[in-house]
């Protein structure tokens, strides 16, 4: 069975996303859950992470596609390919002052871009796909990721926050630096 991407008109991309109990996240049902997003996640050649409710399972998890640390080391012309990281109840713990227009995108709101204020700097506390709770901080784009992803998780699309909101379909020609959450 195909995973079907939601788009931004369905409801669930606007509940409050429910945590995950630690207990279960070894269980069949929340790996499963896991894997259905990294396909997902895979089959958009620009995506860069995915909420769980975007694909209809209003659960508090996201994974980050592997790609983010190709692009963020700006090695994306090299083959070696990096893991999907799984953050599942995640807490933005502390947002930088500091915030920045960045341009963003949804995987769920093809084809709208538009700038959305984000901190520059956050550190986010989750557990990864064995349970084991984690605390990270990051800048630039992934922290830029980490609030878009923990806003899908509070039923907020981006186009909510956005300034200059244009519809920019893809041309047949992708531009390699293109990404989306
Ligand atoms: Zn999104």
């Amino acid at each position: 069975m195909k995973t079907i991407i939601v788009n931004k008109d369905a409801p669930v991309l606007r509940e409050i996303a429910k945590p995950v109990a630690i207990g279960d996240i070894k269980g069949k049902k929340i790996q499963d859950i896991l894997k259905r997003m990294k396909i997902a996640l895979k089959r958009e050649d620009d995506g860069v992470a995915i909420a769980a409710p975007q694909i209809g399972e209003s659960l508090r998890i996201f994974v980050v596609s592997g790609r983010v640390v190709s692009l963020i080391n700006q090695n994306s012309e090299q083959k070696e390919t990096f893991p999907d990281i799984v953050y599942i109840n995640p807490e933005i713990i502390k947002y930088s002052k500091k915030k920045k227009g960045v341009e963003e995108g949804c995987l769920s709101v093809r084809w709208l871009y538009g700038l959305v204020e984000r901190s520059e700097k956050v550190t986010i506390r989750a557990y990864d796909e064995q349970g084991k709770k984690f605390t990270k901080g990051a800048s630039g784009l992934q922290a830029q990721i980490f609030q878009h992803e923990v806003d899908h998780l509070n039923g907020i699309l981006f186009i909510d926050k956005a300034e200059n909101i244009e519809n920019l379909p893809p041309r047949p020609k992708k531009k390699k630096n293109e990404k989306r959450n």
